[in-house]
């Protein structure tokens, strides 16, 4: 217990305790319960345990203890209750409070708003790290065997448009003859020259398999030791060395497009296949418009997906 206060009388056995002094357990035990009111200066304490000393107070310092009304009572049940009771769409629990007061859908739900916003600040960084000399954009027709590959310079800034820097039309094996195409790994030695000082690579997706599978048109994958074997030399190839932004990865939680073959409770299917907004087909006009969406994510101005999952859900009646 605290120190103990001077002047006040110190009884060391029970019977010398004048009558009309209590103890904090015996307050308690009287009809009504008791304690000592706030800011009570004990009248006397008693040696208890051969060492320590409880306070004692008369009846006229103490106040009667707070018991729990029905009202009360009722007020904790209800709160219990409410544990059960999902907050996001008031679904309720018929056995174990849900993790975090929220059902699964709403989990879900409120980790896609948090990647769409997550995507706002990874488009800001890009953007900025876009301002450095030496970013390039890179684009290609489709995700293997590419037979147009584009490299553009970024547009400095939301609207405007970047320079192509490079247009490469690819033939497949035994399309060679044709005037203006040319062989993969030709292609690959251009891009290779072109990107050996970059400082960032920005795509709409992963582009690695694309170039390997240029540079060696006959590339086994099921290898995939062997399928990089000698690609070291280009060090624009490797994200360490040079960062490789994916548009898509941010596009795809901001826009909030993600909702697939989805129907609560089931868990939302993000949906990485999404082409550039406004897509055509024409790689530099489509490289431009994925470095126009990135701005778009950046600056967070206009609407997403109407069916974005924080939109759609809880469901309005
Ligand atoms: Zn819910």
């Amino acid at each position: 217990m605290a120190d103990l206060l001077p002047g006040v009388p110190r009884y060391t056995t029970w019977d010398q305790v004048p009558e009309g002094l209590y103890t904090k357990t015996r307050l308690a035990q009287l009809d009504p319960p008791m304690k000592p009111s706030p800011g009570a200066t004990p009248a006397g304490y008693a040696l208890y345990h051969g060492n320590q000393y409880a306070a004692l107070y008369p009846l006229d310092a103490a106040v009667p203890k707070r018991t729990q009304s029905p009202a009360q009572r009722a007020a904790l049940v209800k709160a219990r209750d409410l544990q059960l009771v999902c907050k996001g769409c008031g679904a309720r629990s018929d056995d174990k409070p849900w993790s975090r007061r929220q059902c699964r859908t709403c989990r879900y739900v409120a980790a896609a708003k948090a990647s769409h916003e997550q995507a706002r600040v990874y488009a800001r960084q890009v953007v900025e790290a876009l301002a450095t000399p030496g970013v390039f954009a890179l684009g290609v027709d489709r995700p293997h065997h590419p037979s147009r590959v584009v490299v553009m310079t970024l547009p400095d800034g939301a609207g405007a448009s970047g320079t192509v820097t490079c247009d490469l039309n690819v033939a497949r094996p035994g399309e060679l003859d044709f005037p203006g195409l040319l062989s993969g790994p030709d292609a690959f030695r251009i891009l290779d020259r072109v990107l050996q000082d970059a400082t960032g690579l920005v795509s709409w997706r992963p582009l690695y398999a694309a170039m390997v599978e240029l540079a060696k048109p006959d590339v086994d994958w099921d290898d995939p030791a062997a399928a990089w074997d000698g690609m070291e030399a280009s060090r624009w190839l490797h994200g360490s060395r040079t960062p490789w932004w994916q548009i898509s990865n941010a596009y795809v939680p901001w826009y909030g497009q993600t909702l697939t073959g989805w129907s609560p409770p089931a868990p939302i299917h993000i949906d990485w296949s999404v082409p550039v907004p406004g897509a055509t087909g024409d790689v530099a006009a489509d490289l431009q418009r994925a470095v126009t969406a990135l701005w778009r994510i950046a600056e967070g101005t206009e609407p997403v997906s109407p069916r974005a999952p924080w939109l759609v859900w809880p469901p309005r009646t």
